[in-house]
């Protein structure tokens, strides 16, 4: 008898829609300012975790929670053990939503929500698909646990407590990112730069920056940019320079009089820090237009280096890293956070992802060497080593089997820029959720997902873990 995986799933739509929307209104952004003990990355993050964990309980799975940092819901016998990963934070909402980003909306199909492809939707598919093999009765060899990550977006500290205290995984995957599957990732390297802006007078008709910042995260290209300047120079003519940039570079923006102040804000393109190109950078522009104009000297140099080493340099060209292998493609360089302030001082955060057999070490000494003449010193925050999985490993054989069976597609495995969880897994692949030529809109406006291809990937889900574990 061949069970229909995706008409059992069909039957539980309307409940799947209903925890989704409940677990999508759950605000669970980083929030340093709520931790505690037991909610290491704040309250909401906290909630999401407990509402999945509450679900599980409810359902009747064995459920843990790792002091907040994690949690997982396991169902099966035996001593081996099937990971699927999926993570509850999200990253901010970001302005421009044509319904409000917490409140769950379905339009045309689509369910709109932050998180609804990354990676809420996906990890609320994998729980009915864990929720459907129970139902099903199907016999199992192994045991799976769908461990709930909670701080993905930022450090992954999670894993690390986690995976100190909770048994890894024999094999796994993670729903976190495309169909069919990514057998290889790049590495990943956030660098935050920083160094002191002393406070500096106005002198002739130069300006004085006395305020640059845009962007919140070090991997989404920053969707907006500000600039303050002081001065006795002409304003009027500044402005209309201003209007004039934009104008030729198509940017949406305005410049303000107010204080004593001229301030300046641009409007970019928000994008996946894994795609740098792919969004406008609108600290990128302002540091164009900024470097033209006679800046005082610290704020000039500030701006230089923007305009040096990270504008029109996507893959670490002008910063000389730029690099590339067969597997998985270029170097990138995302400048996604810059703030800078005299009196205060100067930062920039850098999410870097290199080919496979990049070398991480070489990267850190090349952009430590450039950046120390222009008064910043380079800190690691975060790195990740590449992933890669053999594509003849039985894990990534038995997943593209799946798939093809239920698609009817033919499927190859890829390789990505971007860090998912499945680095995390040892080995671990990364399988979906979203389908071939299917819109990406994680970390941007509107993100969305087709309801049809949610309960489409929970049957496939469903089916994957059956195969992995019987
Ligand atoms: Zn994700």
């Amino acid at each position: 008898m061949r069970f229909d995986w995706q008409a059992e799933m069909e039957k539980r739509r309307e409940s799947l829609i209903h925890h989704l929307t409940q677990l999508c209104a759950i605000e669970s952004i980083r929030d340093e300012s709520t931790a505690r003990e037991g909610a290491p990355f704040g309250e909401a993050i906290a909630t999401a975790l407990d509402y999945m964990l509450d679900l599980g309980k409810t359902d009747g799975f064995e459920t843990k929670n790792v002091d907040g940092y994690a949690g997982h819901i396991q169902y099966g016998e035996g001593e081996e053990l099937v990971g699927v990963l999926a993570h509850l934070d999200v990253v901010p909402a970001g302005d421009g939503w044509t319904s409000p980003p917490f409140s769950p909306e379905i339009r045309d199909g689509k369910f709109y929500a932050r998180g609804a492809q990354d990676d809420k939707g996906p990890a609320m598919a994998a729980y009915f698909a864990l929720k459907l093999v129970k139902e099903s009765g199907l016999p199992l060899s192994r045991r799976v646990r769908l461990i709930l990550g909670t701080d993905e977006e930022s450090q992954w500290k999670d894993m690390k407590v986690y995976f100190e205290r909770e048994q890894m995984p024999d094999m796994g995957f993670t729903p976190d990112a495309d169909f069919p599957l990514i057998h290889a990732e790049k590495g990943l390297i956030d660098l935050t730069l920083s160094g002191s802006a002393p406070q500096v007078e106005t002198s002739g008709d130069s300006w004085v920056l006395s305020r640059f910042e845009a962007g919140q995260r070090p991997n989404m290209v920053p969707d907006a940019a500000g600039a303050r300047l002081a001065g006795d120079g002409d304003v009027f003519e500044l402005k209309e320079r201003y209007q004039d940039y934009l104008l030729t570079h198509r940017i949406r923006g305005y410049a303000e009089e107010a204080d004593d102040y001229l301030t300046l804000v641009m409007e970019g393109v928000s994008h996946h820090g894994s795609e740098p190109d792919q969004g406008l950078n609108a600290a990128y522009h302002l540091a164009e237009f900024l470097g033209d104009l006679p800046l005082d000297e610290v704020g000039s140099r500030y701006v230089a280096f923007i305009r040096n080493y990270l504008v029109d340099s996507f893959f670490g060209e002008k910063l000389g890293i730029a690099q590339s292998d067969d597997i998985t493609g270029p170097l990138t360089v995302n400048g996604g956070v810059f703030r800078y302030e005299p009196g205060e001082g100067q930062w920039a955060q850098l999410n870097i992802r290199y080919p496979v057999d990049g070398d991480h070490d070489w990267i850190c000494r090349q952009v430590d060497e450039r950046v120390t003449s222009y008064g910043l010193t380079v800190t690691e925050v975060d790195h990740k080593a590449p992933n890669h999985v053999d594509p003849d490993h039985p894990l990534v054989k038995t997943l593209l089997r799946v798939y093809e069976e239920q698609t009817g597609q033919p499927a190859k495995p890829m390789a990505i820029g971007g860090a998912t969880y499945a680095r995390a897994l040892k080995p671990g692949v990364c399988f979906g959720p979203l389908f071939p030529g299917h819109e990406e809109r994680a970390h941007q406006k509107d993100e969305y997902i087709r309801v049809d291809d949610l309960i489409r990937a929970a049957a496939i889900y469903a089916q994957a873990i059956y195969e992995l574990a019987k």
